[in-house]
């Protein structure tokens, strides 16, 4: 039977997801494609919004624009999709050295400073916390719980009869001047949102993905105690409480080795550092590993194919993507509806040479 769609999008990750929910919110009809046999970074990512960059102390890229976006979509989506998964939290962050306090308490009288709680906090978490110099906080920060996000929005559309469980065949795409058709169901657009794979897609190939692997751990304290669920602890790595006793702690940073693989040497490093934070002892539960799809400008990658506008792409969300994602997938839904331009910085125009 034939089906017609304004979009047809391939990928269920983060991306995917929060793009098909605002093209549906603006009234647009849409069918999803994704393969669930695949490993990706939206299902490991410990799903962290953070308005400040610790390793240069300043602000994240577009902080002041993107979180009142995301503090009113995610809300709106748990009450849509009838799930919990938008949490904020304290993001705790303990001084590693003097010179990282005294530049944390100039900052606090910056542009940055409404992201910086300017309290220098003593003790160690009840005897959790390697503490000598102090804890501060950042303010306005959360994580998003990405598994049971990615859940609820696969069974909402499921409900709908929007979504194939399919591995895409970019062999069975067939393009007229102004729309495509991919098998049986024709659309205005193709959007490709498949993350990482996306360079594996024969449309994108040239696109400049500069990968970057990532390896968590989950832990169980083995202690009899506990770092309450609204606290993340961030010092080298994050210890994320995700409730039963259990903290996802993360990430490496690795750009040769883009398997999916997990291994020593990243479980080792993580640790390796984790033991330099926590003072109590704990018990490894699970390993993991992703790919972000991290661009050699760590800028999104958003617009249309130069040759085939009926194929466009949404991805490159780097290591980011709960923040970016439902800002620009509103910009990039107003852009397809209504030609309002894209923003240059995350517009795939500028690659187009
Ligand atoms: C270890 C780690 C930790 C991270 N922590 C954070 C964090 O704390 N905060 C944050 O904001 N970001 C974090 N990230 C980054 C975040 O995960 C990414 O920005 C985001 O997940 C990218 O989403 P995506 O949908 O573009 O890609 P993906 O998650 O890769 O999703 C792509 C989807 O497309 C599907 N797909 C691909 N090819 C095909 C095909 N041919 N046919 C059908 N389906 C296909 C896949 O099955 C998948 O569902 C982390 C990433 C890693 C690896």
């Amino acid at each position: 039977m034939n089906k017609k769609v304004d979009y047809i999008i391939v990928g269920q990750g983060i991306a995917g997801s929060i793009l098909a929910l605002t093209l549906l919110k603006k009234g647009k009809s849409v069918i999803v494609i994704d393969d669930a046999k695949l490993n990706t970074a939206s299902k490991i990512a410990a799903g962290l919004y953070n308005p400040v960059v610790f390793k240069r102390l300043v602000k994240s890229w577009l902080a002041d624009n993107l979180l009142p976006y995301m503090n009113e979509f995610y809300p709106e989506m748990e009450k849509l999709l009838g799930a919990e998964f938008y949490f904020s939290k304290r993001i705790l962050k303990p001084f590693a050295e003097e010179q990282e306090k005294v530049l944390w308490l100039k900052k606090t009288e910056e542009g940055i400073g409404k992201y910086l709680n300017e309290t220098i906090y003593t003790g160690d978490l009840n005897g959790i916390v390697f503490n000598p110099l102090g804890i501060s906080e950042v303010l306005h920060a959360g994580n998003l719980d990405t598994i049971s996000f990615l859940n609820s929005c696969k069974e909402y559309l499921k409900k709908k009869n929007l979504f194939i469980e399919e591995q895409f065949d970019y062999s069975q795409i067939s393009m007229t001047k102004n729309s495509v058709s991919y098998k049986d169901i024709s659309a205005d657009k193709i959007i490709f949102c498949e993350g990482y794979k996306a360079t594996e897609n024969p449309f994108l190939k040239w696109l400049p993905f500069k990968l970057t692997k990532g390896e968590t751990l989950t832990i169980k304290l083995t202690h009899d105690c506990a770092i309450p669920f609204r606290i993340v602890l961030n010092k080298a790595v994050f210890i994320l409480p995700i409730g039963n006793d259990l903290y996802k702690v993360g990430a490496t940073y690795e750009w040769e080795d883009l398997s999916e693989k997990i291994t020593e040497k990243g479980k080792s490093e993580l640790i390796d550092k984790l033991q330099k934070v926590l003072k109590v002892p704990f018990e490894i539960i699970n390993h993991q590993a992703g790919v972000r799809p991290t661009v050699n400008d760590r800028r999104p990658l958003i617009g249309l194919h130069p040759e085939h506008p009926q194929l466009a792409v949404f991805n490159g969300m780097g290591t980011k993507g709960v923040m970016l994602a439902p800002f620009f997938a509103n910009q990039f839904a107003n852009f397809l509806e209504t030609a309002t331009p894209l923003d240059k910085e995350v517009d795939i125009a500028r690659f187009y040479s």
